[in-house]
């Protein structure tokens, strides 16, 4: 069998959608599951939906993913320009248009807005032009002399009025419609600039596409770019489809919805590359075990695209934030780090010392941005209510409480240091000649030094990071909440 070839064909429109990203994904894999070449094509023909900068994003995007492609506007395979805009300069779409002009399988248009817009029929939302062939008929002298005149022309495709035509999907099957229901449609606009729907079906062809892998939102289309291989006798590539994803309403994922949609944003949010890409792959995929958290090296292996599913893909945040959590759980420390360090310094400034505390949450965070709400009482101490100290498993209460931090206060003023061992021994040693559970002993301390009900890290913990002066501060503040808290009794 030939060597696979796909491609991602992103329009610099800004930021990468979800989607797009698993569109990606999905061609990266067809590829290197069996040894394949991964290009890299920029569709700006949209010259109002360029964004600058936008390319740039899109590179930036497939390296922090590892999505590395083989071919593409910086790695030249020997089938570029692989950016549209350049192909256009050299004249290859209208080159191509031209010769399906010479066939009769495309034709010049020449009409104006009032005339196709009285063509168009609205129904709700949706305008459809149902373009009815007019210039098809004009005779060769009337096409001249119009474009002598320089009157302005897009090419159409010629689409027969009847019969029907047929393509096969590796994913949905074989798909049949009417021809009489696919519109003419536009090949080149008026700016000279290719449509979509004429370029992706010549560079498909002149890269040597084997498969091409997109959104099933393009299936409608795709009969008339079967029309189009047809007219040209060129080879049809493979078709894989893949299914929409929804949000949890089952509805379009889109930023409408007031949902994240984009990869940036995600990013902004906490969540980790790797995550995010594990996350998409088994938006329309799974592996045959089952196994949810992959590494992109273990995908490529077991990704088979006869496994890919039909029906819509639902987006769930919650299960995204697990499997974020899981690979910051996992990630290497000094990589962790280099993340986490930032959102710490951000809320604690850095009087603390970052790492510590950066590591001190690395197990008990699903997102990055969890991290100043679960260490902001380090900064300053929350103004919490003395009925905290109670706690019914700890068999802890107002009097109990008072009396071990009391008790604990000189203590720990007495440590030469305040590490984890000196902590533990000198706590350890506290319970055991009172008499008491651990519990009566940390739940205040931990209590007093932190004003939280749950934190990252026990009472020893917190201690060390925050030091022997703030430390004792909180204690004695402890002792006066817990005094006060006494005689209102
Ligand atoms: N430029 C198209 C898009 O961004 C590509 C679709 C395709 O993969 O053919 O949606």
């Amino acid at each position: 069998m030939a060597k696979i070839r796909t491609r991602f064909a992103p329009s610099p429109t800004g930021k990468m959608h979800m989607g797009n990203l698993r569109s990606a994904l999905y061609e990266y894999l067809v590829a290197k599951h069996e040894g394949g070449d991964f290009i890299l094509r920029i569709e700006d023909t949209d010259r109002g939906r360029f964004v600058e900068g936008a390319t740039d994003i899109i590179y930036r995007t497939l390296a922090g993913v590892g999505l590395i492609h083989d071919e593409g506007p910086d790695k030249d395979g020997g089938c570029g320009p692989y950016v549209q805009s350049e192909r256009v300069k050299s004249g290859l779409y209208m080159k191509y248009a031209l010769e399906l002009v010479e066939k009769g399988e495309a034709y010049y248009c020449f009409c104006d807005k009032e005339r196709l817009e009285s063509l168009t029929t609205t129904i709700g939302e949706e305008s459809v032009t149902h373009y009815d062939k007019h210039c098809l008929h004009l005779s060769k002298e009337e096409i001249d002399a119009n474009l002598k005149a320089g009157k302005p022309f897009v090419i159409r495709q010629n689409i027969p009025t009847s019969g029907t035509t047929s393509f096969s999907d590796e994913n949905y099957g074989v798909i049949t419609v009417e021809n009489s229901e696919l519109d003419d449609q536009i090949l080149i606009k008026s700016d000279g600039f290719p449509t979509y729907n004429f370029a992706n079906v010549v560079d498909d062809h002149l890269m040597g596409i084997t498969h091409v892998v997109r959104g099933n939102e393009y299936l409608s289309s795709t009969p008339k770019y079967t029309l189009l291989y047809k007219a040209f006798g060129w080879e049809e590539p493979a078709y894989i489809h893949l299914p929409l994803i929804t949000n949890e309403d089952h509805k379009k994922l889109s930023k409408r919805s007031g949902q994240t949609v984009t990869l940036e944003g995600f990013i902004e949010q906490g969540f980790v590359p790797e995550a995010l890409l594990n996350y998409v792959a088994l938006l329309g995929w799974n592996s045959p075990d089952n196994r949810e958290i992959l590494s992109l090296e273990e995908i490529t292996k077991e990704f088979d695209y006869h496994r890919i599913s039909k029906s819509p893909a639902v987006f769930d945040n919650v299960k995204l934030r697990w499997m974020n959590g899981e690979y910051l759980k996992a990630m290497d420390e000094d990589k962790y780090l280099k993340l986490a360090v930032p959102y710490v310094e951000k809320t604690l400034g850095t009087g603390f010392d970052s790492k510590a505390v950066a590591l001190l949450v690395k197990t008990r965070i699903e997102t990055l941005c969890d991290i100043p709400e679960m260490i902001d009482f380090f900064a300053a101490l929350p103004d919490y209510d003395a009925e905290m100290y109670i706690h019914k498993k700890m068999k802890t209460t107002f009097e109990n409480s008072l009396e071990s931090l009391t008790d604990l206060l000189p203590r720990l003023k007495a440590l030469p240091d305040l590490s984890l061992e000196s902590l533990q021994g000198c706590v350890a040693a506290y319970v055991e000649e009172k008499q008491i559970k651990n519990g009566v002993a940390l739940w205040p301390l931990r209590t007093a030094v932190s004003g939280k009900q749950t934190t990252p890290g026990g009472a020893y913990e917190i201690i060390e990071i925050l030091g022997a002066e703030e430390s004792f501060k909180r204690i004695e503040k402890g002792i006066e909440k817990l005094k006060a808290a006494i005689a209102q009794q």
